[in-house]
């Protein structure tokens, strides 16, 4: 038996039953009660659908800003309550307008997404990485500290400047990206443990990476 569930005259699924072990066949009852079901499974798939486009950006699939930061949020509390490492960073890509100017903003977008992929590839399973703002990006790399940290860093500013955008024949375009550090261990005991002084120094690191020629990671001053 095929049981279509659809949402807004959309088929998004379907629920398949094989024959009963009895050998009876489907009664008209049954049939209904299943129809019924397949219209709360599709609310189920709606809602999730609608949590996925809320939480995620659309363009790159990361955690939008407003998600990446409650989770931030969340795991700066569980560090502090169990005193444990955490770490945050700052990704700007470096002359990204460049790109933008010189191949329009379709291109832009490509590479865009490209780079997530290059930074989802860098991360741990429990690191997390959100869309800040247009071409920078924010991870959270909870029980990591200096070493750790920085190799994970590393590993994403590799990533990225390994990345190859062919657009047309003979032009494969690559970027590059800035990155800047900040550790929970380095807020003194008094700054209040929230996500703003470490974003603030993550931030002057980029722009310290930014000043000293890009493509590189700042972590401790
Ligand atoms: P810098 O190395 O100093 O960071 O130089 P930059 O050119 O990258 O400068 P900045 O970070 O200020 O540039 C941001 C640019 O990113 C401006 C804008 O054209 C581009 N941008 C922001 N959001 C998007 C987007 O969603 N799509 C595309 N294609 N471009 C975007
Ligand atoms: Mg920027
Ligand atoms: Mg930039």
């Amino acid at each position: 038996l095929v049981v279509p569930v659809t949402s807004h005259e959309a088929l998004v699924g379907v629920l398949l039953l094989g024959p009963k072990t009895n050998g009876e066949t489907y009664l008209g009852e049954e049939v209904e009660l299943l129809s019924l079901l397949s219209h709360h499974v599709a609310s189920v798939f709606e809602n999730a659908r609608l949590f996925e486009s809320a939480t995620t950006d659309n363009l790159t699939g990361l955690l939008r800003r407003e998600t990446v930061l409650a989770h931030l949020e969340r795991e700066l509390q569980r560090a502090v309550r169990h005193g444990r490492p955490l770490t945050v960073g700052m990704a700007d890509l470096d002359h990204f307008k460049a790109i933008n100017d010189c191949w329009g903003h379709l291109v832009g977008d490509s590479m865009l997404k490209r780079v997530a992929q290059a930074i989802t590839s860098g991360l741990r399973s429990a690191d997390l990485v959100g869309r800040y703002g247009g071409e920078e990006f924010l991870f959270v790399l909870p029980e990591s500290d200096g070493e750790g940290a920085r190799a994970v860093a590393e590993r994403i500013r590799r990533a990225v400047g390994e990345i190859q955008l062919r657009v047309d024949q003979r032009t494969t375009l690559t970027v590059t990206v800035s990155i800047g550090m900040a550790s929970l261990s380095e807020l003194s005991g008094d700054e209040p443990h929230h996500a703003e002084p470490l974003i603030a120094l993550a931030d002057r690191r980029l722009l310290a990476a930014k000043a000293a020629g890009r493509d590189q990671v700042r972590h401790e001053a």
